[in-house]
């Protein structure tokens, strides 16, 4: 009885929802799970089978599915207000996140624009940072610069500064062209060099483009610590430092995409933070609601603000989506940072990340395994000489094994939400270690 409700769910699916970043024909041969419910760290079918979310729900969930606190903000906000437009109104869930959000930047950037998604606020950066030059008296500044291995998002302006050619390159023709820079990628290293010396070489990339055509460089968008969608490529936050310098000295925006490293996951609350610099920009978007609901900002400093502020309509900022703000997002996002402070977090995170580390010290010295690293709860490592479609295989033996977990191409990753107990920390590096092995064919 319950089999068949599971196979129905499934064919009814597959009939019905076009799935995202699927080759849907894939289906024929790897499972879809539906999902039926959600309890702290795991995700639960139909038949009552679980699996371990290690990679929180696409990098959303902070701090587990069902969140009681959550939850129960969310049920006091819907009685009192579920969504009003915020042009002309505002409401108190906007207003207490866009003060405490500055707050964490200790007020230097003090003004926080709304929107539902990532590729939208990486949107409304470049767009902001191009009106902003315009705005000045400098419109020839429109080129933007973005890393190699860069993602920033889907759509036409975020992909444009995208540079991963599975997603860009059937959409070459629609998209206006970047400068694509070194990506300062630490497993580049050569012997006896470390991750600050291809740090350096990388910013001198972007010294050479800014010396040849700083004048007409709007910005630099970039991933900070972690380039996740590539491949969890990590480097040293000096780059951040050095390119900040560059930045400043070329008059260019720095926009810090923290969409994914931001809210903790690297191990201070914003990534940049460990490097010391503040962006003029900084997009963040899924993890700020806990993984519950679609809302993502963009926080930039008084200067830029300025910029904007005048009385002609069209040196304002006329950027909108219909639920710019929505409470009901607002008001889980405030109860993610809530959580922050009443459970320090960070502090918890740094225990919980050392016994992971230690667990998977065996995986780490795998001789199939190179290039182990991590920075805060992101780890990962690369497979040597992974078989075909490994990836897949993976994610299929994963389930087998209770686990949710998707390799980026040879790279497998854990990107685990922050409320894993000692046992499940255990239990996620044994099976993880066994997937591998098994997929591997070790
Ligand atoms: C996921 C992601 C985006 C896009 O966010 P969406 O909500 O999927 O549009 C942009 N930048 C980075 C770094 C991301 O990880």
């Amino acid at each position: 009885m319950e089999l068949d409700k599971q196979s129905s769910w499934v064919e009814r699916s597959l009939r019905s929802v076009w799935h995202p970043c699927t080759q849907m024909q894939h289906h024929e041969s790897v499972p879809l799970i539906p999902v039926s419910h959600g309890r702290g760290a795991w995700l639960y079918d139909h038949e009552g089978r679980r699996y371990l979310d290690a990679i929180s729900s696409w990098w959303v969930n902070l701090f587990g599915h069902a969140n009681p606190r959550i939850n129960a903000a969310l049920k006091d906000q819907l009685d009192r207000l579920e969504h009003a437009m915020l042009a002309g109104f505002t409401h108190e869930p906007v207003i207490r996140l866009s003060e405490q959000l500055s707050a964490l930047t200790g007020h230097v950037l003090g003004h926080s624009f709304y929107a539902s998604d990532g590729a939208s606020a990486v949107e409304i950066a470049l767009k902001m940072s191009f009106h902003a030059w315009r705005n000045s008296g400098q419109s020839e500044k429109q080129d933007f610069v973005c890393l190699k291995g860069s993602y920033h998002g889907e759509t036409i302006g975020a992909l444009a500064v995208t540079d991963v050619a599975l997603f860009k390159d059937a959409y070459g023709p629609l998209l206006r062209a970047s400068h694509v820079v070194a990506s300062p990628d630490a497993r580049q290293a050569g012997e006896g060099e470390t991750a600050a010396d291809v740090a350096r070489r990388a910013a001198r990339d972007v010294k050479r483009l800014f010396t040849e055509r700083g004048r007409h460089i709007a910005a630099i968008i970039i991933e900070p610590l972690v380039q996740c969608a590539t491949g969890m490529a990590m480097h040293d936050p000096l780059y951040l430092r050095l390119v900040r310098e560059l930045c400043e000295r070329h008059q260019v925006h720095m926009i810090l995409d923290e969409i994914a490293v931001g809210c903790g996951r690297t191990g201070t609350f914003f990534a940049c933070e460990q490097a010391g610099v503040w962006p003029d920009f900084l997009c963040l978007s899924k993890g700020i609601s806990g993984g519950y609901l679609p809302l993502s900002l963009v926080m930039t400093r008084e200067e830029i603000y300025q910029a904007f502020y005048s009385s002609d309509v069209r040196r304002g900022f006329l950027h909108s989506h219909s639920y710019t703000g929505n409470p009901l997002a607002c008001r889980a996002a405030l109860a993610t940072l809530d959580i922050f402070r009443e459970d320090d977090v960070l502090a918890a995170n740094r225990v919980r990340a050392a016994r992971l580390t230690a667990a998977l010290a065996p995986l780490a010295g795998h001789e199939r395994v190179r290039h182990f690293r991590r920075s805060g709860m992101i780890w990962a490592f690369d497979a040597v000489d992974a078989p075909a479609d490994f990836s897949r295989r993976f994610f299929s033996c994963a389930v087998e094994h209770e686990l949710l977990m998707r390799p980026i191409g040879p790279t497998v990753y854990m990107m685990p939400p922050y409320i894993l107990d000692d046992g499940e920390i255990d239990g996620l590096a044994a099976r993880t270690q066994a997937v591998f092995e098994q997929v591997i064919g070790a």
